[in-house]
């Protein structure tokens, strides 16, 4: 039985383990084919490039591009496009400026509800934080400041260390969660445009994560026709700890619309055993098309 985990995260992103230590831990934990997908970079990629470990190991492009539907944030997994693609850097810079946009726009908010910061502080110290993330880790992966992609969890982070949360949890309930922190949906393009720029780079669209939107079953099944419509290929059918009955659930609607299967962990750091990279059912269910089956 071969091991495939298509959803993972790096320094690069918020994960917690550097390009080159996240490909030495999915080696140690048997994985045959691990996809990289950080949040609406590839920095990890260009890194592995040049300073893949040697290992049996076969690394597949990706990308997480945040998007939005109907008034939800959706999470695009794109997969297995060529490094080299000449529209790529496009893609990424219009993911980056508007999640440096967004960056500027949480401080800000933040600000409003810490009278004793100010926006540019709480932006730096921020960054500050990612810089020294990504400097302790083993294999010198650091990105220039204006290179680095902040997000919510390196909002977390630092709100955590002044002590105002206890923990990531708390740091979304009280101050990161869209309720609190104003539309940050609306920095993002539309799904169909992630869609989109994915089939341009001729990768594969995959709806990640669909049991995370909280939605009802009747707008679920409208976001999956809609995804299907714009071009989409896969749904993310199986995750580290999604229930049975939703990997069955998952598996009918790619029966119905005629999608494919994709699997991940979403793996971020080592403090969660329960996702692991790797840590994936065996197989998937019956009558359904892997992604990776079309891929030689
Ligand atoms: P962003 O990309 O800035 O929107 O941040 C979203 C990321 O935050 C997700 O990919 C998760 O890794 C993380 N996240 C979202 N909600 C929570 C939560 N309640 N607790 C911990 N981490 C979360
Ligand atoms: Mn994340
Ligand atoms: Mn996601
Ligand atoms: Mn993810």
């Amino acid at each position: 039985m071969i091991s495939i985990d298509l959803h993972s995260h790096t320094t690069a992103s918020d994960g917690t383990l550097d390009p080159v230590e996240l490909c030495l831990r999915a080696q140690e934990r048997n994985v045959d084919i691990l996809a990289i997908t950080d949040h609406d970079t590839v920095a990890a990629h260009h890194f592995l490039r040049e300073q893949m470990p040697d290992s049996k190991l076969r690394l597949i492009t990706g990308i997480e591009l945040s998007t939005t539907w109907s008034g939800a944030e959706i999470h695009i997994v794109g997969l297995n496009f060529p490094l080299d693609h000449k529209d790529l850097a496009m893609v990424v810079n219009a993911q980056g400026d508007a999640r440096r946009k967004r960056s500027h726009h949480i401080a800000e908010r933040l600000a409003k509800r810490l009278p004793e910061w100010n926006a540019e502080q709480i932006f730096q110290q921020v960054l500050e934080g990612v810089i020294n993330q990504q400097k302790s880790t083993s294999y010198g992966f650091t990105l220039k400041p204006e290179d680095i992609q902040i997000g919510r969890p390196h909002f977390a982070r630092w709100l955590i260390s002044q002590g105002l949360c206890k923990d990531m949890d708390a740091a979304f309930r009280k101050y990161l969660d869209n309720s609190k922190i104003g539309n940050l949906k609306a920095f993002w393009p539309k799904m169909s445009q992630g869609v989109a720029w994915i089939r341009a780079l001729g990768g594969t669209a995959v709806l990640a994560h669909p049991g995370k939107y909280r939605m009802t079953t009747t707008k679920l099944r409208a976001l999956i026709k809609d995804f299907k419509l714009a071009g989409g290929h896969a749904i993310e059918v199986q995750g580290s700890n999604h229930p049975h009955s939703q990997v069955e659930q998952m598996a009918r609607y790619c029966r119905e619309f005629n999608l494919m299967a994709s699997q991940g962990s979403d793996f971020h750091n080592p403090d969660y055993p329960w996702v692991d990279v790797g840590r994936l059912p065996p197989s998937l269910p019956e009558n359904i098309t892997p992604v990776w089956e079309a891929w030689n």
